[in-house]
């Protein structure tokens, strides 16, 4: 209807922004982690719309641990959340060439804001370099890449496809800092993050992808719908694209 040619109007009443407070502190990828990023980034152009997949695939992991805490959790109040906050919310700003992917899921830690997205120590990244190398089973090359992707999940680097810059916001579930603090991940994809403290910043996590001059139509809601409903549909989750459930 009247509302897709709107797609750089928020749908929901907007939450205050997440601030970034206090110094970005800088860190450097570990060496292998770099080579994964360029492999990914570089390499594996064909097919890049899958990154949206992979991003989505994340969220609803992390939805699934908070429902799974939320289950179990001795003092049920404290992990409770609103059915409205077990959702991929996904929305765009074409003018701006941005694309926000949030959840309500578990969130992370500082800490593990940088084991996550700063190392490859997790057995699947490190599945993936070695056939990206061409490792002893006579690897696949990048035409089969998002398969392997799929495969061993090196899946958030895959963002660096499109991304010019990233922000990642999160806060755990059970963070013991005061209300809305949370941290701020960032990185271009070259070599180096920031992680600073952030305010405003919802339980669960929002990745912000600045996107490149190349790589705007993932900041179409056309192009998305058809992305999320092409390799999304399983998701266990309701995905909504600016408020809407797809
Ligand atoms: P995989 O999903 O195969 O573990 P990814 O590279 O996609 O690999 O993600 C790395 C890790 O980062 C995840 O295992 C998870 O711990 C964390 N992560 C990524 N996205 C999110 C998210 N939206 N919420 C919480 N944790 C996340
Ligand atoms: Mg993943």
């Amino acid at each position: 209807g009247a509302k897709a040619a709107d797609a750089s109007a928020p749908a929901e009443p907007a939450a205050p922004a997440e601030a970034l407070e206090g110094e970005a502190v800088s860190h450097k990828f570990e060496a292998e982690t770099k080579q994964l990023l360029e492999i990914v980034a570089k390499s594996l152009y064909t097919d890049k719309e899958v990154f949206v997949r992979e991003l989505i695939s994340n969220a609803s992991d992390a939805l699934e641990k908070r429902r799974h805490l939320q289950l179990t959790a001795a003092d049920a109040s404290s992990a409770h959340a609103a059915e409205s906050e077990l959702q991929v919310k996904v929305s765009c700003d074409t003018a701006k060439r941005l694309l926000v992917i949030q959840d309500g899921g578990v969130g992370m830690s500082k800490e593990e804001l940088v084991e996550n997205l700063g190392c490859i120590a997790r057995s699947g990244s490190k599945a993936f370099m070695e056939q990206m190398k061409g490792g002893a089973s006579g690897a696949p090359a990048s035409s089969s890449a998002s398969s392997i992707i799929g495969r061993f999940g090196v899946g958030f680097y895959s963002v660096f496809m499109v991304a010019e810059s990233v922000r990642v916001f999160s806060r755990r579930i059970d963070s013991a800092d005061p209300e809305g603090v949370g941290y701020c991940w960032s990185s271009t994809g070259d070599g180096a993050y920031s992680l600073s403290r952030a305010t405003n910043v919802k339980v669960g996590t929002k990745v912000e992808i600045s996107l490149k001059a190349d790589a705007s139509e993932f900041a179409s809601q056309y192009n998305l719908e058809r992305i999320i409903r092409k390799h999304s549909s399983f998701v266990t989750f309701p995905v909504t694209l600016h408020g809407e459930r797809l």
